[in-house]
């Protein structure tokens, strides 16, 4: 054997090595591919989520999960991540650097998992409160070394092939300061709507909602029930098309509240997701081979729920037993390991403690093993 050929065969060896191993089409020998609904409360730690038990009167979705894990959020650069790093660990399976948006720890852009289950005929879909450039979702279909490079983003969209997505960030179509109009981009394959989400779609088609300039408007300042309803929308959508598929749902905002220090945005914006996971449950219990997982790529604010205090006729202040407060430690993000929820098909995989991007790496397993029943 030549040295040439020696080499070629060790270039052959090191490509199949790297590939990764989904496999080549999911419905061959019989197997139901699998779905995936992946849900991300931005900022949302143990308190965060324990808030959907004590401040409203219905019992928390949450409650219906019985697989329950923990993971531990550092990124490379930064034992407290952001939420670029924290997605991207998901959405590539590798840890990378604080504000890194689907690029490695070296900035080389990675495929994220919706890009290589789309390759495999998957349909997807991306939803969210922010920019659909905001950290979070672009991390699932852009790479670029900052996140704030969100022209740059938004140029990933129209050639992302996602089927789905709805969020925010209108002007980083039309209003660029490069002046491309990438919003009639988008109309070359997407129904683009800028108003308001419509039930009623074809499932041969893709669609677009960039329903405001920047985000849209936190559940305290009145936005509706939209990420409930674009959840449910998404699910119906791509549940019509034959394939199988993989949706991210953000809910975004109760990272901001925890920014803000705003118990009031807080507490809104978890119930508000709390009710988007009941629509995404309901979904898993009447649909077989689907994996429904729920986590937070941080915690936000060191928070805690602790004694409230009223003032009594002496203007002392005495404890008040039935009511709980809610106390921050920060404005900004905590290292705290973040709860994972899972419910469906190969749960089980998510019990334990592990790293963020761990996640990925299970979704990956399932995919491999599709045909459990
Ligand atoms: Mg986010
Ligand atoms: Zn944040």
């Amino acid at each position: 054997m030549t040295l040439g050929r020696l080499v070629s065969l060790f270039t052959m060896l090191a490509i199949v090595a790297c590939q990764k191993t989904i496999p080549e089409n999911p419905k061959d020998e019989g197997q139901e591919p699998l779905n995936i609904i992946f849900m991300i409360g931005d900022g949302m730690g143990l308190t965060q989520v324990s808030t959907s038990f004590y401040f409203q009167e219905k019992p928390s979705n949450f409650e219906r999960f019985k697989t329950v894990g923990l993971s531990k959020t550092a990124c490379t650069s930064h034992k407290v991540t952001d939420s670029a790093a924290g997605a991207t660990a998901f959405s590539i399976g590798e840890k990378t650097y604080k504000r890194a948006i689907g690029v490695t720890k070296d900035t080389v852009s990675a495929p994220t998992i919706l890009e290589d289950l789309e390759k495999t005929g998957y349909k997807t879909g991306l939803v969210s409160l922010t920019s659909i450039t905001h950290a979070t979702p672009a991390s699932f279909y852009a790479h670029v070394a900052d996140r704030d490079m969100h022209e740059d983003i938004a140029a990933f969209l129209p050639k992302s092939g996602v089927d789905f997505f709805a969020g925010g960030g209108l002007k980083y179509f039309n209003k660029r300061k490069d002046g491309q109009d990438l919003f009639s981009k988008l109309q070359e394959s997407y129904e683009m709507d800028t108003t308001g989400l419509i039930n009623k779609f074809s499932k041969d088609k893709k669609y677009g909602y960039l329903l405001a300039q920047n985000e849209l408007p936190s559940k305290t300042q009145g936005r509706g029930d939209y990420l409930i309803e674009a959840t449910g929308l998404a699910l119906d959508y791509l549940t019509k098309s034959d394939e199988p598929f993989f949706l991210m749902v953000e809910g975004s905002f109760i990272d901001w509240g925890g920014h803000a220090n705003d118990k009031e945005m807080l507490v809104q914006e978890v119930l508000d997701f709390d009710k988007a996971i009941g629509v995404a449950l309901d979904y898993v219990e009447s649909h077989e081979n689907t994996i429904l997982v729920i986590t937070a790529d941080h915690e936000t604010g060191g928070t805690a729920m602790g004694k409230a205090y009223e003032l009594d006729q002496n203007g002392k202040k005495v404890e008040d037993p039935d009511t709980l407060d809610i106390y921050f430690n920060t404005d900004q993000h905590t290292a705290t390991a973040v709860p994972v929820f899972a419910k469906g098909n190969g749960e089980e995989l998510f019990a334990g403690i592990y790293e963020n991007n761990s996640i990925y790496h299970k979704f990956m397993k399932l995919l491999e093993n599709s045909d459990f029943q």
